[in-house]
């Protein structure tokens, strides 16, 4: 094994099941139907990193029994991909040293000034607070972790640019409404693509789960995995039979090998 791949959040902003929805979604039973805020972790030889600290990241680094980071990777902004970056404290106790945080500068604007208390000069800053060290991205230029290299791709988010990345033969792309064919030709080869797709029918700032199937049928990954799964699609029991085969609907917890 070279790369280990685990789903610690698959759901779409407010999570599954959504606060006081009663819909057939909300009300399964199947644990693979609770979702948390999208995120992963990827686990390269030795080096472990997260894509995105949503609400849930504390939750998510107890659950996966995470005892150590060597970085963070944000897509971009939005709360449920960043909310959680207050509790990078325990690794900063448990490391001795700020944890690694690479945005690109508009996401590297918004954490600022969402944890500013995390970034007040020496003296007026608050023992305690979080230490981050916040590495911006320009221009989709290739960086690395810890000496894992990751290629960060342009991706459509609405009007907003995010970011997407590729590290090995993984491709990780969240909150996606459209990527460029220039960016396509960078996934040329990988063997697992994760794509979002969060309801049936179209949103102006997602794909929809036919528009995702269409991205997959394009790129051609060996596997394709579906996360940022909202309570609009059908219960995952259900999900499996609208899916392509090589494509499966992701769920918390679950871990590919690649
Ligand atoms: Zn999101
Ligand atoms: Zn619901
Ligand atoms: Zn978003």
């Amino acid at each position: 094994m070279e790369m280990l791949l685990t789903f610690l959040g698959t759901g779409s902003s407010q999570g599954v099941p959504v606060v006081a929805c009663g819909c057939d979604t909300c009300r399964s039973t199947d644990p693979r139907d609770a979702r948390l805020r999208t995120s992963v972790l990827v686990e390269v030889r030795d080096v472990r990193l997260v894509i995105d600290v949503g609400p849930d990241f504390r939750q998510q680094m107890l659950r996966a029994q995470v005892r150590s980071l060597d970085g963070i990777l944000l897509t971009h902004e939005h709360r449920d991909h960043i909310a959680g970056l207050d509790d990078v404290r325990a690794f900063n106790w448990v490391q001795g040293s700020p944890v690694d945080v690479w945005a690109s500068p508009r996401t590297a604007e918004a954490v600022r000034r969402d944890f500013s208390y995390a970034f007040a000069p020496a003296g007026i800053k608050y023992p305690g607070a979080p230490e981050v060290r916040l590495h911006e991205v320009h221009n989709y230029a290739p960086f690395d972790v810890a000496g894992v290299a990751v290629q960060p791709l342009r991706v459509m988010h609405g009007s907003m640019p995010i970011m997407g990345f590729r590290i090995g033969a993984l491709a990780y792309i969240t909150d996606i409404s459209h990527i460029d064919p220039s960016e396509i030709e960078r996934l040329r080869g990988i063997d697992v693509l994760v794509l979002s797709a969060v309801r049936l029918i179209p949103h102006p700032a997602h794909l929809s789960l036919q528009q995702a199937i269409d991205l997959f049928a394009q790129i051609v990954p060996r596997r394709g995995y579906i996360t940022h799964v909202g309570h609009q699609l059908p219960p995952h029991a259900e999900m499996q039979g609208l899916l392509p085969s090589g494509v499966e609907l992701a769920y918390d917890g679950l871990c590919v090998e690649l």
